[in-house]
């Protein structure tokens, strides 16, 4: 499929919506559109926003004219940090990544791929081996991808240029301790005088952040899954930031020890497990402090706040599910 296809289908909606807004103008403005204007070349601002676009943005700008497509399609230096999140995830192939990463003409250095479950061992390998300088390589939920492919793109990467310098691999499925002994091996062979322990902290409730997703935000991780100290399983192992919870050994996997959406900290076995509008967990203090919705008395936690309902009426929210209620409840009083 051709890039342009897939930005072709993911602006359907939008230009859907655009049609319906100019078929609701007056007579008067559609004779506007239809005077034939000279639109000229594009302000020269245009093409210096270009480093800066998201890829979605950047392959939506190569179709607005020749000369944006020209400066899109021929600039290597708009190629060299490649990341791909959704929408394009979903629909990534083996083929599109490897016509999207050649035009860094084997300058790649980042290669960012999330959720991109189309993406298989094959596909990896073959753009691996033409963009040998990739220093930070992010595959989280590439479920398509297998700890063997993982391994070899990795071994690729250490035996040719040696520059790679950060890995995430976590949601690949049947990561094993072996396989990640192994990948750790590489980074040891390509820095012997690296520390490998962790620096800084990894915490829980930023774990979706833009910065930690796609960001070098924490440099000193080259690798962010590990070995939970306490069930022995490849995942991400999570610090408490409690400063009560120094050395008291809560350090773990999310399946391990529940953690607080909004502050990180674990919730404490004795700790009662407030209700919340979304089931995320809250630890109690965080729970006391964010706004409950006005029928039920819960909370949504940050992840979730775009599904309060504001109503026109009355101050504060309802949550989705007494909304649904409320709704259906204004229904039949008016049948
Ligand atoms: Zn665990
Ligand atoms: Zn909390
Ligand atoms: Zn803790
Ligand atoms: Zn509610
Ligand atoms: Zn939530």
């Amino acid at each position: 499929m051709e890039i342009s296809h897939v930005v072709e289908d993911n602006r359907n909606e939008d230009m859907h919506n655009s049609q319906t807004l100019l078929s609701s103008k007056s007579v008067s403005s559609q004779n506007e559109y239809t005077q034939e204007v000279d639109p000229g070349p594009p302000h020269e601002s245009l093409f210096l926003v270009l480093a800066y676009l998201p890829l979605f943005e950047l392959l939506a700008m190569s179709e607005v004219c020749m000369s944006l497509r020209d400066a899109v399609h021929n600039d290597v230096l708009l190629w060299l940090n490649i990341i791909v999140e959704r929408p394009l995830s979903l629909r990534l192939s083996d083929e599109i990544l490897m016509k999207i990463t050649s035009k860094a003409s084997g300058r790649l250095k980042t290669l960012v791929l999330i959720d991109c479950e189309k993406i298989t061992d094959d596909g990896l390998q073959l753009v691996i081996r033409k963009n040998p300088h990739i220093n930070k390589f992010f595959l989280p939920e590439c479920t398509g991808l297998t700890p063997e492919g993982v391994i070899r793109a990795v071994k690729t990467l250490s035996e040719n240029h040696q520059s790679l310098k950060s890995l995430r691999i976590h949601g690949i499925y049947n990561i094993k301790k072996d396989h990640l002994d192994t990948i750790r091996s590489f980074f040891q062979m390509k820095l012997p005088q690296q520390e490998h322990q962790r620096q800084q902290p990894i915490l829980f409730h930023h774990r979706n952040s833009p910065e930690y997703r796609n960001e070098e935000s924490n440099p000193m991780i080259d690798i962010d899954v590990d070995i939970c100290p306490k069930c022995n399983n490849v995942s991400m192992v999570y610090d408490c930031p409690r400063e009560t919870c120094k050395n008291k050994g809560c350090k773990a996997c999310s399946l391990c020890i529940s953690r607080c959406e909004e502050c990180g900290g674990c919730i404490i076995e004795s700790e009662e497990l407030e209700a919340t509008a979304c089931g995320d967990n809250l630890c109690s203090n965080c729970w006391l402090q964010l706004p409950k919705c006005n029928l039920c008395n819960q909370p949504y936690c940050k992840l979730h706040i775009n599904h309060q309902h504001r109503l026109s009426s009355s101050t504060g929210f309802v949550c989705d599910a007494c909304h649904v209620k409320f709704v259906a409840m204004l229904g039949a009083w008016y049948c």
